[in-house]
């Protein structure tokens, strides 16, 4: 066995499955016990500063120096008593991923040593910025970047092997006070929409005092054996398989969507959620997805910050519990051409401290009533902005998702379903244009909820070719990428939704004042949003043809790729509900903007590189290798003095392969310049916009002769392992 395809496959057949380390039967009693929750503040901490950190949980209020120090004691107290030795404030760098530093508790002191924890360490350390993406929001500025602790994200214990690390969440910022993490625009947007919120739910219910936006994820995934991960440049530095001919057995047989469990992935589950229900995340649900080798896991929805917190750890648990069964998780939006990608659906809605889902309908017409006001509300909001809602989706893996026949298109619309769409046409039909009259109102009022409490059973008419589907009480954004994190999409959700409830409150307001009864005017107001959102609202096929062309019709942006998708982030637009709700500056939304391009060239860079590494070591030295073979071979048949219809086969075969192999050589030649090129254009979005248009195109090229020539090439000589390898053998 002399190739790495080869070792690797053995390799991967002697596997055993390995024995999750289960912490018991029941999760209660383990669950969120390595939080610093509300259970272990009140052991570990004083009244004082217990209470002090629940204010500041509550309305953001500062911690005192003393306070600080304080929650810093009962906190180092705590997480001594469990072992760790060390912390890290942790955070979400623009770079996608999560960030730490880590700096153990101990300090040398006269012949021996101390643990100390005060509370500066706890509110404040200052990673170099300048290792961190920031838009050049650095560069006339210094360098410094600070972590600010977050007391409304409880702490929590990171185990790796037998390391315990005490992990603070924390905002990043820079020294100028710009932000430069995902985290605190998050936050921003919840307040915003938050205070938005109220005044709307006022009109109706004046009990609540709270309203918060909450997330549920469901998270897509592929698992490969680490064995035949590494013997794949391409998975290793791109994420995803960059050339290889599709199986003969794909995705056809449609056998593996909620299929049993492969063991050695079942294994890895169950590691899986036992780290998450220590660390307090509500993960309960796991199944195949529709593609071989691809798997979800969702938890029970939370506030959406805090949603945000667990995603992201999720994803790091599942990279560290996948390496400790030799298994690697693709997180990649499509690490397989021709078989399904990943998402990560975000299930969106808002709910209030009485426990009311504002977008749950009601019991009674007037609930009904308010649950429209938030229904049609996000629909006009969607309208609005679907722009920044494409933008907020974009990156460069997820272009190979969008509107490739197997995700939601590029074209952000809404799925409402049947029923709730025969409400909406009620409402437009029957509630007048001028002054309300009381008694058709009160008819209306009765039908419609006649009609809502049946939305229930909508959940079953589902289409799964929307982006942006309501579900029954809550909707459901698909479009965001399964690599993503999901703050970014739910800033932009909560931004544009507050902006809309400030617009709809003034709106009502207005016919208030000018003589209109409360109902009236939010009916009046609700059928002129019902009217002007009606193009985002489609039913139908959204990987059809024909809704492109609608939706072209209906002035339906429809921009498949992310360096014009991002462009939206900085029109006019966009900086206006941004900045004058105080989610981005202008500063930020700029440096953003350049952050996302950069990121995305660098992705092409990197995918074009490396295509012309695999094209030039590992397909061309093979496919020569194979062509001298059979020349040997005819030259062999020919000494013996066979006649030349002896070999056609050999012959054909021979030109079939320099056919590819020139033209492979030529392609990645092209390819190479085309990548020297993009370089050059003048700002970073002409460059996004160069490796886009004339770079990633050459990807196609290149990769059909690769395929072509491994259909070709004697399957022993083959180096990289084969996609039915990486799907099929676990
Ligand atoms: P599906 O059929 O799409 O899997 P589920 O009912 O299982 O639908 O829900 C999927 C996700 O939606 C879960 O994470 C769930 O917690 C979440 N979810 C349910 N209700 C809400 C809500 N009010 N707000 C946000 N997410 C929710
Ligand atoms: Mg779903």
């Amino acid at each position: 066995m002399s190739n790495s395809r080869k070792r690797a496959i053995e390799t991967v057949i002697n596997r055993e499955p390995i024995v999750p380390k289960l912490a018991g039967p029941k999760v209660s009693a383990y669950y969120a016990s390595n939080v610093f929750n509300d259970t272990s503040m009140r052991e570990f901490l004083s009244e004082d500063a217990y209470k002090a950190v629940k204010e500041a949980m509550k309305s953001g209020k500062k911690i005192s120096r003393e306070v600080a120090d304080a929650v810093a004691a009962g906190m180092k107290s705590w997480a001594m008593s469990k072992g760790v030795n060390s912390y890290t404030h942790w955070f979400q760098p623009l770079t996608g991923l999560t960030a730490e530093k880590h700096d153990m508790f101990f300090t040398p002191k006269g012949d021996g040593a101390i643990e100390v924890f005060g509370g500066d360490a706890l509110t404040q350390q200052e990673p170099d910025a300048s290792s961190f993406p920031s838009g050049g929001i650095r560069a006339t500025f210094e360098a410094r970047g600070y972590t600010a602790w977050d007391p409304s994200s409880p702490a929590f214990i990171m185990e790796i092997g037998e390391g315990k690390t005490l992990c603070i969440p924390t905002i990043f910022i820079s020294y100028t006070g710009e932000t430069l993490d995902y985290k605190t625009p998050l936050m921003k947007s919840t307040a915003f929409l938050e205070q938005a919120a109220l005044p709307v739910v006022h009109m109706f219910d004046k009990e609540v005092s709270r309203v918060t936006a909450t997330l549920g994820w469901e998270q897509e995934y592929f698992v490969i054996d680490e064995a035949l991960y590494y013997s794949r440049p391409d998975l290793m530095f791109t994420g995803r398989t960059l050339i290889g001919d599709s199986p003969a057995k794909g995705q056809q047989l449609e056998d593996h969507y909620f299929g049993s469990i492969p063991e050695r992935v079942y294994a890895f589950m169950l590691d899986l959620e036992t780290e998450c229900h220590k660390l307090g995340i509500p993960v309960r649900t796991r199944h195949n997805e529709v593609a071989p080798s691809q798997f979800e896991c969702a938890p029970m929805f939370e506030e959406v910050v805090v949603a945000v917190d667990h995603n992201q750890l999720l994803m790091d648990l599942m990279e560290r519990v996948g390496r400790r069964h030799k298994l690697r998780v693709l997180l990649h939006e499509k690490p397989f051409a021709g078989i399904n990608g990943s998402g990560k659906h975000n299930n969106w809605s808002l709910g209030t401290d009485t426990g009311k889902n504002l977008l749950s309908p009601g019991k009674t017409p007037k609930t009904n009533l308010l649950f429209l006001t938030f229904f049609v509300n996000v629909l006009k909001a969607v309208n609005e902005y679907a722009d920044l809602l494409r933008a907020s989706i974009a990156s460069a893996n997820n272009d190979h998702r969008l509107g490739a026949n197997e995700a939601p298109p590029a074209i952000i619309s809404a799925f409402i379903g049947s029923y709730m769409s025969s409400v909406l046409g009620e409402i437009e039909k029957r509630v007048p244009n001028g002054k309300y009259d009381e008694l058709s109102n009160a008819n209306l009022k009765l039908d419609i909820h006649n009609k809502i409490p049946d939305v229930m059973l909508d959940n079953t008419d589902r289409n799964r070719t929307s982006p942006f589907a309501f579900t029954g009480n809550k909707f459901e954004f698909r479009a965001v990428g399964s690599s993503a994190n999901c703050a970014q999409p739910m800033t932009v959700m909560n931004t544009i939704m507050g902006q809309q409830l400030l617009d709809f409150k003034k709106d009502v307001d207005k016919l208030i004042k000018d003589g209109e009864s409360k109902e009236g005017a939010i009916m009046r107001v609700l059928r002129q949003y019902i009217t002007d959102s009606k193009r985002i609202v489609f039913e139908g096929d959204g990987y059809s043809e024909a809704w492109e062309k609608e939706a072209k019709k209906r002035g339906l942006s429809n921009v498949k790729t992310t360096p014009y998708a991002l462009d939206f982030f900085v029109s006019k637009k966009a900086k206006d509900v941004f900045v004058k709700n105080g989610i981005y500056s202008e500063r930020e939304l700029e440096a953003r903007y350049e952050i996302m391009n950069h990121g995305y060239i660098l992705k092409i860079d990197i995918e074009a590189k490396m295509m012309v590494e695999l094209a030039t070591n590992n397909v061309l030295p093979v496919a020569i290798d194979y062509m001298n073979k059979l020349v040997t071979n005819v030259q062999g048949l020919k000494s013996v003095g066979l006649p030349a219809a002896s070999f056609k086969t050999q012959k054909d075969v021979i030109a079939q392969l320099a056919t590819h192999v020139n033209k492979l050589s030529d392609a990645v030649d092209k390819l190479t310049v085309a990548n020297d090129n993009a370089h050059k254009a003048k700002t970073t979005s002409l460059q996004a916009k160069a490796y886009c248009d004339k770079v990633k195109p050459l990807f196609e090229e290149v990769r059909s002769h690769c395929d072509a020539l491994e259909k070709l090439v004697d399957d022993s000589l083959w180096t990289l392992p084969k996609y039915r390898e990486m799907l099929f053998i676990r």
